[in-house]
């Protein structure tokens, strides 16, 4: 009896000894981490289960020593695992670490593991045992490596980078940005980028900014800024949110271009077409004013074929007055310079000087103006050339891209707080692959067609601008073989 009871308990503590190994092997495995003792007297080693996971290995292909385990690693890091392990001896350390290599057997792959290792003395101090621990650590060194290379990016960014929390305070600036601005993190972390500002930059970027950023929406846009030297500079800048798995928004990321030496030479650039494009201008009034006069008959008469000639001249000069005036005029817009005379004026009187003016045009390409809708008194706060400017502009395309014989048709609209002007032909239509980039300057669709039309591409880019600083908005909607109406949306001045 006393005896079954004795096997009964010894089982009991067997089985529990059971249990707990298997606990031990799945937290082990769970953990991708194993155990391993060294008899260092006896050389005999024994691994836990997932030690042999990690190297790939089965308990029946490993001899369980010191010299087996060594082949496992990786060729290249033997002699350093070795030297760790023979130096912690030496040393008479009792714990070491290292990291290194194994060629795992299972699938050849190069894995890296982190190992860490205690000696087990007896009271004269000899090592009886090392135990120890190995973890494979791969993938969090690839995750590491990665956030590595990727911080090394942020650093060596030839652009500016700068993060804040949700109020503005910056939390991290990278080196690109010190070395712009000349402020050191520590001058600027937990700060508002407020000393940056110039006061330049105006209000309403800034306002825009913060709706589009908190809408969730990337903005893009450009600063004037100021270093801590003073100096000024020109940036161009991305700000997008940076959201949380939840959707909340946790931080404010910056990317920033210095542009100013882009600014600069976009200013010299400038400068030199309208100086330049001065210089042509007065040259060539007075020999279009002389070509004028000859074809004219003042001289006297002139034989046919020199007339033929003249005339031709005569054309070709018109052309490049035209084109020297539409370089002076988008110079004179991009720089802000442009002086507009704002006055009321009737729109729809207007409207009909401006057919009367081009009725010649129009004419030569065998096409009629017609007025279809008209108002009676449509008042705007206008400038009169520049509004003249934008009706010849949208009525002579019309009449070049019309076929012989056709009409274009010109309605003035509007019930409400907008009056609207528009121009239609039954043209060819604006090409779907060039309506983006039609307000471009010298944008021209690709057709020999448009090409062979003439005109340098610059006179939607000059209209839009101008009506837009009207506080109007100009746009066509066009239909492929069918036709386009181009139209101009001006506040009315006597809309209550
Ligand atoms: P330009 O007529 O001097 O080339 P614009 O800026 O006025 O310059 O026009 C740019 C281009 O837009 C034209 O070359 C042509 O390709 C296209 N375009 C403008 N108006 C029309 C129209 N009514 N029908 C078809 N294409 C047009």
């Amino acid at each position: 009896m006393e005896v079954m009871r004795d096997i009964t308990a010894q089982q009991r503590v067997e089985e529990e000894s059971c249990e707990n190994e298997r606990m031990m092997n799945r937290t082990q495995e769970m953990a991708h981490l194993g155990s391993w003792e060294l008899d260092v007297v006896n050389n005999r080693l024994t691994w836990s289960d997932e030690v042999y996971r990690i190297f790939g290995l089965q308990p029946q292909q490993f001899e369980a020593t010191y010299a087996a385990f060594l082949q496992a690693v990786h060729p290249d890091d033997r002699a350093a695992v070795d030297a760790a392990y023979s130096g912690s001896l030496r040393e008479s350390r009792d714990t070491y670490e290292v990291k290194h290599r194994i060629v795992r057997r299972s699938d050849d792959q190069v894995r890296v593991v982190y190992e860490k290792c205690e000696h087990l003395r007896d009271e004269s101090g000899h090592i009886l045992r090392s135990l120890g621990m190995v973890q494979d650590i791969t993938e969090r060194e690839q995750t590491e490596e990665k956030l590595r290379q990727l911080s090394l990016a942020v650093d060596q960014s030839p652009a500016s980078v700068v993060m804040t929390d949700l109020a503005g305070n910056i939390e991290y600036i990278n080196p690109k940005f010190s070395q712009l601005t000349g402020y050191r993190p520590e001058e600027v972390i937990g700060k508002n980028p407020r000393a940056l500002k110039s006061g330049l930059t105006p209000r309403e970027t800034y306002a825009q900014l913060w709706r589009t950023i908190r809408a969730g929406r990337e903005w893009h846009g450009e600063f004037i800024n100021r270093k801590k030297n003073g100096e000024l500079y020109h940036e161009d800048a991305r700000i997008s949110p940076i959201v949380n798995p939840e959707g909340r928004i946790t931080h404010y990321l910056a990317v920033k271009e210095d542009i100013t030496e882009r600014k600069n030479i976009e200013r010299m650039k400038n400068e030199f077409v309208s100086m330049v494009s001065h210089e042509l201008r007065t040259p060539l009034t007075s020999i279009r004013g002389a070509l004028g006069l000859i074809a004219g008959g003042v001289m006297g008469e002139i034989p046919a074929q020199a007339k033929e000639l003249i005339a031709i001249a005569n054309q070709d000069c018109e052309r490049l007055v035209r084109l020297v005036n539409d370089i002076l005029d988008i110079q004179k817009l991009e720089c802000g310079k442009m002086v507009f005379d704002f006055r009321p004026l009737d729109l729809g009187a207007l409207v009909a000087a401006a057919l009367e003016a081009n009725r010649g045009y129009a004419e030569q390409y065998g096409v009629r103006f017609v007025l279809t809708e008209k108002l009676d008194r449509v008042l705007v706060n206008g400038d009169r050339d520049r509004l003249l400017q934008v009706m010849a502009n949208l009525l002579s395309n019309a009449a070049k891209f019309s076929p012989r014989h056709s009409m274009v048709t010109i309605s003035l609209s509007g019930p409400g707080a907008m009056v609207r002007v528009a121009v239609s032909d039954c043209g060819p239509g604006i090409p779907v692959e060039f309506r983006a980039r039609i307000f471009q300057k010298f944008a021209q669709a690709d057709s020999s067609e448009s090409r062979q039309k003439g005109g340098s591409g610059l006179g939607l880019s000059i209209s839009k601008e101008l009506i837009e600083k009207h506080g109007g908005q100009l746009g066509f909607y066009s239909e492929t073989d069918r036709g386009t109406t181009f139209y101009f949306d001006l506040p009315r001045l006597d809309f209550r």
